[in-house]
């Protein structure tokens, strides 16, 4: 299986290796194991794996350190394994640059959709064949013409609503947080007005959502940020 995907485990709990290791390579992954966070670092730069799970208390160093230091060389897909509750942790390591999390305990089959999905990103984004069409369901987006239509009817998105969504698009799959989105939309200025968001979406929700009380794409992470699902 040498076309198979190599994924880097940095996690210090042997259980969560042991069971990691039967499902992953059970799904045709090539997996390395680190149980320390200086491991890890030395194993992601000499492996050069497709993707780093990560848990984030690691012993020897907070694993946000080790995606900090990841981002300084590399782009590659990181999922971070934080414990329940931890809502803070999952923002800081959206924000170091993670690319997404899955709360413990976890379904495996959730973290394997996971991993496709930040793999097939990935895949994307090296291969430079983002197109400027974006579907999903009823939405259909064209980002060079900025035309929105649903259903087939055009829809009118004020310049912010329409920027809020081309970052969304720009990420579609992953979550993004508040801050994130908010520099990203209304500047660096602005990462604090989580109020601007709750409103925009709101709008963008009434617009494009069949029922934007009870959104399929335009997904609401508690405690975390947005997250535009696709399919
Ligand atoms: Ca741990």
């Amino acid at each position: 299986m040498h076309n198979a995907p190599q994924i880097l485990l940095i996690e210090d709990d042997p259980q969560i290796r042991r069971f990691l290791r039967a499902s992953l390579t059970a799904d045709d992954y090539r997996l390395y194991e680190a149980e320390t966070a200086k491991d890890g670092l030395a194993q992601a730069a000499a492996r050069q794996p497709d993707l780093i799970v990560l848990d984030l208390g690691l012993p020897d160093a907070d694993g946000l350190e080790v995606i900090r230091q990841v981002r300084s060389w590399s782009q590659l897909p990181i999922i971070v394994l934080s414990a329940r509750g931890q809502e803070r942790n999952k923002i800081e390591a959206l924000d170091a640059g993670a690319d997404d999390f899955v709360g413990k305990p976890f379904a495996v089959g959730e973290l394997i959709a996971r991993i496709r999905a930040a793999l097939r990103r990935s895949a994307v984004v090296k291969s430079g064949a983002e197109g400027s069409i974006f579907r999903a369901g009823r939405i259909d987006v064209d980002l060079d013409k900025r035309l929105v239509l649903v259903g087939g009817e055009e829809v009118h998105l004020t310049p912010i609503e329409f920027k809020l969504l081309r970052t969304l698009i720009r990420h579609t799959g992953r979550v993004i947080t508040q801050r994130q989105l908010l520099g990203e939309v209304w500047g660096p200025n602005h990462t604090e007005q989580a109020q601007y968001l709750r409103v925009y979406m709101a709008q963008l929700r009434r617009k494009l959502e069949q029922d934007p009380a009870r959104p399929k794409h335009l997904l609401t992470e508690p405690g975390v940020g947005y997250r535009l699902v696709a399919e």
